[in-house]
């Protein structure tokens, strides 16, 4: 029985909730760390508006400084820029000193065309001449104040302060742009992300470590509740749930508990005998395979004796297998009292049972045995208002510490029969026990048996030789059977 599963060194289920556990955190990670860049980015954008418009104001100063006047614009096809006296088209050292002491980018407009500007393609050939985006302008003329857009320009991104120039009227002329890439923002703000992932990482290895330790200490007790099952179903039922398991206050816990008691009742229902809750046939064989290992350890003797009641089946046919019954309760109730501490007994067939004495010779077996017989003699049964008394008859023998216990029983067996077919309500052993009292006189063929058993046969005579006779068939069967 018990079909050998893998024995898996990481269990199913520790790599299932992993992995179904670091998913959403990983998600959640993701999600934080996209929503955190995007705020960052947002962040330093505001942050550089000051620092561009200023820029955009020292533009336009330090061109009043050097070219004093307003802006005009002088020519019909070829157009210049004129401030004041000068024409300043070509007059870049103002924006391009700011360039490169900034790395922002500086764009001057007449109105909406840029005339002068620091951005160039990749050959160097600034965007001059060209126009901006016409919304930008409108809205220039509308708020003349600050205005910040994202443009595009030859594919390469931007993000820009416009800022208005006015000539000495206070008439709108044009602007002064300041310009960072994109990228910079993006570069930026993907700097300050070292400690996001940082966290995230760290939140994922110790989500990870927590639920694989968790899980994994779960799975141990998982495996000791399906170790403990196996045991059981190999027929050990004696086997012990491991502690951590029953530590558990959680519904694992629970089933080991469960389990616990699953056995103690399968443990019964296997052992013990339903009418009399003593131990049955089987489990009385085992229970004396274990005395006599014992006894073979230890060097210690035990007696082993077989026991019947007395014309049982009178009692059935007189009072009812009902009352049959409550006497075989009793009486076996009776057995269990007697021999706490002295040894065990079984239900060993329908009214016949077996005691073994642990750490007793056969004096002291036959000494035990004759209390015990005396109180079953002095054991009245009441069954509707009647009352019922019974006798056994015993045949005991001291244990041989060879492993063939089935000689023994068989001894006992024959022993027991002496008794039966010598007047029954008596113990036959080696020994005198004339306090029994009653001894009657043994005939001949039985006393020369009794001598080769070196049996003593006590008690009076309530010999039936039909019944005695069917006795000893049953046995033989038995005999045989083992
Ligand atoms: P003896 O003194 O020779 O042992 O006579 P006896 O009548 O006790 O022996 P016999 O073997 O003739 O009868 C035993 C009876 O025990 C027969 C059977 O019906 C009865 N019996 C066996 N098991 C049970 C049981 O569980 N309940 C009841 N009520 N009777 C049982
Ligand atoms: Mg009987
Ligand atoms: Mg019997």
């Amino acid at each position: 029985m018990g079909t050998e599963r893998k024995q898996r060194k990481v269990g199913k289920i520790q790599t299932a909730v992993l992995l179904r556990t670091l998913f959403p955190v990983l998600l959640l990670g993701a999600l934080m760390a996209f929503l955190t860049y995007r705020g960052y980015r947002l962040a330093i954008r505001e942050e550089s508006q000051p620092v561009m418009q200023n820029v955009a104001e020292t533009v336009a100063t330090q061109l009043d400084e050097a070219y004093p006047g307003d802006y005009y614009l002088v020519g019909e096809e070829i157009v210049s820029l004129y401030k004041g006296d000068t024409d300043i088209t070509l007059k870049y050292d103002v924006i391009d000193e700011i360039k490169e002491k900034t790395g922002m980018d500086v764009t001057l407009f007449y109105e909406n065309t840029r005339i002068m500007t620091t951005l160039a393609d990749g050959e160097g050939n600034r965007y001059v001449a060209t126009g901006v985006n016409a919304t930008i302008y409108n809205e220039m003329e509308e708020v003349q104040d600050f205005l910040y857009y994202d443009v595009a320009l030859d594919n390469a991104e931007y993000y820009s302060c416009y800022m208005p120039l006015h000539n000495a009227d206070g008439g709108l002329v044009g602007m002064v742009a300041v310009a960072r890439p994109a990228d910079y923002f993006s570069e930026k703000a993907w700097d300050y992300m070292t400690p996001i992932f940082a966290a995230v990482a760290a939140g994922l290895v110790f989500t990870g470590l927590f639920v694989w330790f968790y899980t994994g200490k779960m799975l141990g007790d998982i495996r000791s509740i399906r170790e403990f099952l196996e045991r059981m179903t190999n027929g050990e039922l004696s086997n012990p749930m491991n502690k951590s398991v029953l530590k558990r206050e959680d519904e694992l816990g629970d089933v080991g508990k469960t389990l616990v008691d699953m056995q103690s009742a399968m443990r019964i229902l296997v052992e013990r005998d339903a009418l009399t809750s003593l131990y049955n046939r089987r489990h009385g064989s085992v229970k004396l395979q274990s005395v006599v290992k014992k006894s073979q350890k230890q060097g210690l003797p035990f007696a082993l004796a077989l026991g019947d009641i007395d014309f049982f089946k009178k009692v059935n046919d007189t009072y009812g297998h009902e009352a049959g019954d409550i006497v075989l309760k009793k009486v076996s109730e009776v057995m269990r009292r007697k021999m706490v501490g002295k040894g065990f007994v079984a239900r060993w067939g329908g009214e016949e049972f077996l005691l073994v004495f642990r750490e007793a010779d056969e004096a002291k077996g036959t000494a035990l045995l004759r209390d015990l017989l005396e109180e079953i003699r002095n054991t009245v049964i009441v069954y509707k208002e009647q009352e019922i008394r019974v006798t056994m008859t015993f045949g005991i023998v001291p244990g041989d510490l060879s492993d063939d216990y089935g000689e023994l029983l068989r001894s006992a067996d024959e022993k027991l029969y002496h008794g039966k077919e010598h007047g029954r309500n008596r113990i036959i052993s080696r020994f005198e026990a004339e306090e029994c009292g009653e001894t009657e006189p043994i005939t001949a063929d039985v006393a020369a048996e009794a001598e080769s058993t070196e049996g003593v046969v006590l008690g009076i005579d309530l010999a039936s030789s039909d019944i005695v006779e069917r006795m000893l068939q049953k046995t033989a069967e038995e005999i045989k059977a083992e």
